[in-house]
């Protein structure tokens, strides 16, 4: 592997992170959950109460991986710093084809986010991709400017019910303040239970959806930078990616952390 200007631990140690993280340093069989029962040998482990062995890894998405641990910390690192997919490839002497599917399970296994925003939030829609590639997809968009929460979406068209869904999913109901652009399909969100303003971006009005902008000017300079070029099967991931990297960039700061909010033990998977 080449020199890369971060620090990769031995795997001795990365392992130790991972037992830590998953089973807070006790051997924990995945699928009664209980430690007392787990027997183990160098590599493997067994419960003897569901009588079946258990890897560090099995029941997690990092599940029959073929990286060395090494690897995929170095990997990590490379996504966490932006690197784009052949610098990553490049740093870690992986294939292009090998790093673009690890990229693309980092940004699957973010979770999804599922508290409503409230009190105050401006929405939005975004386009992202070329329209004449006919890679062009629209997003639906809302931020919540005290906590810089984001919830964003691929949609098939900006048509009322559309937009009126999509913000009745992410946005409560209750006492919210929503903030928009002058676009006719949020005429009636105030029906929804919503109270609404509206700003007339042709008009230069331009305050209180600024969060929004923020948001989407984050967005593409990450799909330019860090992707050069993404297929649009791949936006839902990507949204995914940005709602996280939006609102809590410390998940990024290092592969530890990335781990702490994705890698958890799944029973029966
Ligand atoms: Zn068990």
């Amino acid at each position: 592997m080449k020199n890369v200007p971060f620090f990769v631990p031995s795997e001795k140690i990365i392992k130790a992170h991972i037992r830590q993280l998953l089973w807070q340093g006790r051997p924990k069989c995945p699928r009664c959950g209980k430690s007392s029962s787990v027997r183990h040998s160098e590599r493997r482990y067994r419960c003897r109460l569901c009588r079946r062995p258990f890897s560090l890894t099995s029941h997690t998405w990092l599940s029959g991986m073929k990286l060395s641990w090494r690897q995929l910390w170095k990997l990590l690192w490379c996504f966490c710093r932006k690197y784009p997919p052949d610098k990553a490839a490049e740093a870690t002497n992986l294939s292009l084809v090998t790093a673009r599917h690890w990229y693309a399970l980092f940004r699957c296994k973010l979770p999804e986010r599922s508290r409503q925003l409230e009190f105050l939030v401006c929405a939005d829609e975004g386009y992202f991709g070329k329209h004449k590639t006919g890679n062009q997809r629209i997003a639906a968009g809302v931020v919540e400017p005290l906590t810089n929460e984001v919830r964003l979406r691929v949609i098939p068209n900006t048509e009322q019910g559309t937009l009126e869904a999509f913000l009745y999913q992410h946005v409560s109901t209750r006492e919210t303040m929503v903030y928009t652009d002058s676009h006719p399909s949020y005429n009636d969100i105030q029906f929804m239970g919503y109270a609404h303003d509206t700003e007339n971006h042709s008009r230069g009005q331009l305050k209180h959806t600024v969060p929004i902008e923020r948001v989407w000017s984050f967005a593409k300079w990450q799909l330019r930078r860090m992707y050069h070029h993404l297929w649009a099967k791949h936006y839902p991931e990507f949204l995914r990616e940005i709602e996280w990297r939006f609102s809590s960039p410390e998940t990024f700061e290092n592969p530890l952390n990335f781990l702490t909010q994705t890698l958890r033990s799944v029973p029966n998977a």
